[in-house]
């Protein structure tokens, strides 16, 4: 185990934080002080340590930046109103991160490596964390291979970072999606599952093509048959249909995504019906047409709920119900902001104190 009392802190001659206007935050712009690092090398995970923030130096042969041999992470942290810094469910950003590990072929990360990293970070760049109405601090946790070898082979050496920046209130307007049927994000036996930096690249032309056509993103269909719904960008999909809560199954080809798991959590303990199940396009284009579809939205760390207010199929556009009288997720937005917030009980356990 390595302790955080053994860990090398360097910090800033001079930190940035005067810079910043935390009412008016543009995202992934600046980032805090510092910067979390641990090495493997020989096969273990070594020299623990907190820089100041800065450019590196890497292998121009890595196959980090040949293979995409890399993959990262997504959290969030918040500070209520008493000073206290808390995390949402860091627990599961570790677990999906080993996962994503195995399958390309990384050692797995140790929980205290991880924890003590995350805490130490946190509470050296404390004062990055905004208190401002909507924001948050957006933790980017990342692996990638640290080989000085071109060849294709599973890597040897690694370097496990952390880096985090202040993100901005997300005033989500709803966005305008369209169901994509010539392009596909993943495939069965592929890495769909995986955050890990290969399956992001290639999904950006199709999304662009899609923006030029006036659609804020795509709704991912199978890699088989474009017959069912996978993901919307990158937050999973979730409709409303006859008043039960619908969402297709994670699986091989759709991230297990840990807003999901929390949105269907309270679902569940609402006693709201919920389907976990593949979702034929063909089911929720009727439903839309019949009424019987009321909400639909993405849920995914960025923006929490991010509703939908329109889908494209083929060439028709689908206006759906107006985003006020969207009962189920207006309620679970607000549900899950005041536990992340501090202002509701946190009845499963979810918050992380630094
Ligand atoms: C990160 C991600 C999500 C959302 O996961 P969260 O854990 O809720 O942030 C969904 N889909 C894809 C493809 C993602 O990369």
């Amino acid at each position: 185990m390595i302790a955080t009392q053994n860990m090398e802190i360097n910090k800033v001659a001079e930190s940035k934080i005067s810079s910043i206007d935390f009412h008016n935050i543009q995202f992934g712009k600046v980032y805090s002080d510092h910067m979390f690092t641990v090495d493997f090398m020989g096969g273990e995970w070594k020299n623990p340590r907190i820089d100041p923030y800065e450019m590196m130096k890497i292998s121009p042969a890595s196959p980090a930046l040949h293979y995409g041999i890399s993959i990262f992470e997504g959290l969030k942290a918040y500070k209520h109103e008493n000073g206290d810094i808390v995390m949402f469910r860091p627990d599961k950003n570790l677990e999906r991160l080993n996962i994503s590990a195995e399958r390309m072929c990384m050692p797995l990360l140790p929980e205290d490596l991880y924890f003590d990293g995350l805490n130490t970070l946190l509470e050296t760049d404390k004062s990055w964390v905004p208190g401002v109405d909507g924001t948050s601090l957006y933790i980017r946790p990342f692996v990638f291979s640290n080989d000085d070898y071109i060849g294709i082979r599973p890597s040897q050496d690694f370097k496990f970072m952390i880096i985090t920046c202040p993100v901005g209130a997300y005033y989500a307007k709803p966005v305008k999606v369209k169901i994509e049927n010539h392009f596909v994000r993943a495939v069965e036996g592929g890495s769909g599952f995986c955050k890990t930096g290969c399956n992001y690249g290639p999904a950006i032309y199709p999304a662009k093509l899609a923006q030029d056509q006036g659609y804020d993103q795509l709704i991912w269909t199978d890699g088989k048959e474009h017959k069912y719904i996978e993901e919307s960008g990158t937050m999973n999909i979730m409709f409303v249909i006859d008043g039960k809560l619908v969402t297709p199954a994670t699986g091989d080809t759709i991230l297990n995504g840990i807003t999901r798991d929390s949105v269907l959590t309270l679902a569940r303990d609402w006693g709201m019906e919920v389907e976990e199940r593949k979702v034929e396009v063909a089911e929720v284009i009727d439903a839309i047409r019949d009424g019987k579809l009321t909400e639909a939205f993405g849920a995914g760390t960025a923006a929490t709920i991010a509703q939908i207010s329109n889908i494209a199929y083929n060439d028709e556009d689908f206006e759906l119900p107006a985003v006020e009288t969207r009962e189920f997720s207006n309620k679970v937005l607000k549900a899950l902001d005041d536990i992340k917030l501090g202002k509701a009980e946190d009845k499963f356990g979810w918050l992380h104190r630094i």
